[in-house]
């Protein structure tokens, strides 16, 4: 059975994830949400600590994307691993800035796409590099079976040969591999479309450009022209056969992973936002009484009471998804229903503290406007609002993704 205490073991963990947060995010928050696109290179060193703390703990990732490997425990038992660790780093680290945590070195989406599906000397060869996730495209967003990028087999050297369009790839400048999404053959469709391991330093991998954008700035979003880029056969993740049974379950085995991991994001944001609400409402005279019912209370701490009821039923769902994962049981269920309600939670939530919070809310004094920019990415990328909720439907009723678009 689910315990959804934070387990003994990763206590520390938590806390030294939301001292990072406090001590190095938080102080770095503004300025880089005003330098869009300069690194922050305060985090190299906490990289390098992270790594550290990694290499000698057998809990698995803990600060970012990498660490969701599903791993089979052998004896039946239950067990909190890699994945819940992963999330709850997460929520601490994202309480400090969700911006900042994207931009972590070695803790790319891409990460946990090599984590999820590699092998054993793929996984080594990778070890210690830094991944982006390059699956949209102009005419390929929520479709991603729509993906024009083909990859074609070169008979003579046995390369794959890349061609196409990326857009929107996280951390695609400052990574030091991109996980590509290509189709080996467009009229098989779903089946076709396999992941590729290409080096940033691949001459036919060009960066076209760099997005501005409305929150989430300290991260960068690249664009990327894929012009005949030729990539080695060792470096296709899962198999390189077309299997028509199996269609997507391949590459969307790393959604199952990773959707736990942004709603981690999600909810690490909308507590950040109810504890600042929560002082100021405190500064102004508005005390929450929890023992009370809200109906008997202010306006304004009723809608706190609210807003705290759907942050714990996201951060709920989340630990749930997570703690499947760790337990290999099927989660792409559990994992759309936590992302759905933790990012719509997260953009509800952060709008209505700025506005409990006022002209103070909405300011450049505290942090309270930039978190309600950042909080949209959180309900848009991997698969937006609607597309979770169409997973959900979809698993729900029984129906492909043929029969309910
Ligand atoms: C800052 C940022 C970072 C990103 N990082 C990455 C990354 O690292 N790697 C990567 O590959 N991609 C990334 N993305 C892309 C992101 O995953 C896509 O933007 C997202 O999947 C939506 O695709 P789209 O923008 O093409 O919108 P569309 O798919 O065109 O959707 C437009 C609207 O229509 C709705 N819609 C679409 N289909 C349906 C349907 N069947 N039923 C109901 N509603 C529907 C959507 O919910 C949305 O509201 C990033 C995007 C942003 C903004």
């Amino acid at each position: 059975m689910i315990n959804l205490e934070i387990p003994k073991k990763f206590v520390p963990l938590v806390g030294q994830a939301h001292q990072v947060a406090e001590e190095v995010f938080r102080p770095i928050s503004r300025k880089y949400d005003q330098e869009e696109h300069a690194y922050p290179k305060e985090l190299d060193m906490l990289a390098a600590l992270i790594d550290g703390m990694n290499d000698g703990s057998d809990l698995g990732g803990g600060a970012g994307a990498a660490g969701v490997r599903r791993t089979d425990n052998g004896d039946g038992g239950v067990r909190n691993g890699s994945n819940m660790s992963t999330v709850l780093g997460i929520i601490e680290l994202c309480w400090g800035d969700v911006g900042l945590l994207l931009s972590m070195p070695r803790q790319g989406l891409g990460n946990s796409a090599i984590a999820s599906v590699a092998n054993d000397e793929q996984l080594k060869r990778f070890e210690g590099k830094w991944a982006a996730m390059a699956i949209t495209e102009p005419e390929a967003g929520s479709d991603s079976a729509a993906i024009r990028t083909t990859a074609v087999l070169d008979e003579e050297t046995g390369e794959y040969v890349l061609n196409g369009e990326k857009i929107y790839v996280t951390s695609g400048e400052r990574a030091d591999l991109v996980v590509v999404w290509a189709t080996l053959d467009r009229s098989v469709g779903r089946a076709a479309i396999k992941s590729f391991v290409v080096e940033r330093s691949n001459p036919g991998l060009k960066l076209d450009r760099l997005e501005h954008k409305l929150g989430i700035r300290a991260s960068d979003t690249a664009a990327f022209i894929l012009d005949d880029c030729r990539v080695p056969p060792e470096n296709l993740l899962g198999s390189p056969e077309v299997d028509a049974r199996r269609g997507f379950a391949g590459v969307m085995q790393t959604f199952d992973n990773t959707r736990p991991l942004v709603a981690g994001m999600a909810v690490g944001l909308t507590r950040a936002c109810l504890e600042e609400t929560a002082r100021l409402m405190s500064e102004a005279g508005v005390e929450v009484d929890w023992d009370r019912p809200a109906a008997n209370q202010t306006a304004a701490a009723a809608e706190y009471l609210a807003m705290e009821a759907d942050y714990e039923a996201a951060r709920l769902l989340t630990l749930e998804a997570a703690w499947m994962a760790d337990n290999s049981k099927p989660n792409s269920l559990q994992a759309s229903m936590a992302k759905a309600k933790a990012g719509r939670t997260c953009v509800d939530v952060a709008l209505r503290c700025v506005r409990l919070c006022g002209s103070l809310g909405y300011g450049e004094g505290l942090l309270l406007e930039k978190w309600a920019r950042d909080a949209k990415i959180l309900d848009l990328f991997e698969g937006t609002q609607q597309i979770q909720l169409l997973i959900i439907a979809r698993q729900l009723l029984g129906k492909t993704s043929a029969e309910l678009k």
